[in-house]
């Protein structure tokens, strides 16, 4: 049997838990549909817990499949009050209606003056965020023993000279968990259109590719956040000369940096489908950033990045694939900076 090694200096305890039972919630074991084992943190803990599962929950997967791929927690959606399509009931209706166990309400926070996008919603935002505050806790409330749990998150942006910014936003409300973003190379949101990137050679395309890199470093390692989210984001509008530019060597030094920080930080790497939905029609991160997170034994976390309804858990069984063939086995959910740890 495979077993998941992390931080145990950072991870604590063994944390493999049904999902609902830090909050007291009704036995939730039906979740998964086989006997499962794992081993967790090596530290004055049992090293195994192991669990007899009843049936499996109707969502779980291809039965063809001896065994279900399953993915029960969405830690990446937006809502109406940025720029998505649905409020947060809405949101979580979807996700309930999918079966989903666990929904991460992640919405922007809004960006300080000359951060933006064509079409910038920051005034929408900032007006509406108590309002994003008190309906998605309301909802966590109202749902506490489950079906499916509500998160209190937010997509942070790294913004290079915004230290301060940021540290006010990361304060302004008791979240659950904040996902770390780069969506900025300078001022520039780099994934707002592909038009500036029609223009550029490979050279100037990996001028940007080692330049969000570098700033996704210093975003990693500068431990506000508890989730990577959209690790190669940049390869959005270029993704053919950005997989050229991953096959160099001091490329690949470069992004293991930033995953080294990562780990560092005591965070996990997302692995979204948003991707899927983006012109380069590819999961992020891509294929070798999967094999240096594996080797290095990175904890993970599934995201749709949804913004309306019909996004929400999208392409879930083929991340759960996607990770599976890398080597992983289990994803991690941040629950009020707690780590806890589920089987894919
Ligand atoms: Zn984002
Ligand atoms: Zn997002």
């Amino acid at each position: 049997m495979s077993v998941r090694r992390f931080h145990p200096f950072l991870y604590g305890t063994p944390v493999l838990t049904p999902l609902g039972r830090r909050q007291g919630a009704p036995c939730l074991l039906h979740l998964a549909s086989r006997a499962f084992t794992v081993h967790s943190i090596p530290i004055q803990q049992p090293s195994s817990l192991h669990w007899e599962a009843g049936a499996p929950p109707e969502h779980s997967g291809n039965p063809t499949q001896e065994s279900p791929l399953m993915i029960l927690a969405d830690l990446h959606n937006h809502t109406k009050y940025s720029h998505g399509g649905n409020s947060p009931a809405e949101m979580y209706a979807a996700a309930q209606a999918k079966g989903l166990e666990i929904i991460g309400f992640t919405e922007h926070s809004p960006r300080p003056l000359g951060f933006d996008y064509t079409n910038e919603y920051r005034d929408k935002l900032t007006r509406h965020l108590p309002d994003y505050a008190s309906e998605v806790l309301a909802l966590k409330a109202a749902n506490a023993n489950g079906p499916c749990r509500v998160l209190f998150g937010m997509e942070m942006d790294w913004l290079e000279g915004q230290l301060d910014f940021t540290l006010a936003s990361c304060a302004a409300y008791d979240f659950d968990y904040l996902l770390g973003s780069v969506h900025f190379i300078g001022q520039w949101g780099f994934d707002d259109g592909s038009e500036p990137w029609k223009g550029m050679s490979q050279e100037e395309c990996e001028i940007q590719y080692t330049r969000y890199f570098e700033i996704w470093e210093r975003m990693l390692a500068s431990g506000l956040f508890n989730i990577a989210a959209h690790p190669d984001l940049v390869k959005i509008f270029s993704v053919e000369q950005f997989h050229v530019w991953l096959t160099k060597p001091e490329s690949q030094a470069l992004v293991r940096r930033g995953l080294a920080a990562l780990r560092q930080s005591g965070m996990s790497m997302e692995i979204s489908s948003a991707g899927l939905r983006k012109a380069c029609r590819e999961i992020y991160p891509a294929p070798p950033i999967m094999v240096m997170a594996a080797e290095m034994d990175l904890p993970i976390s599934f995201a749709s990045d949804a913004h309306v309804t019909d996004d929400v858990g999208y392409g879930f069984a083929r991340l759960a694939s996607y990770a599976r063939a890398f080597g992983f086995k289990e994803y991690t959910v941040f629950d009020r900076g707690q780590r806890n740890v589920y089987p894919i």
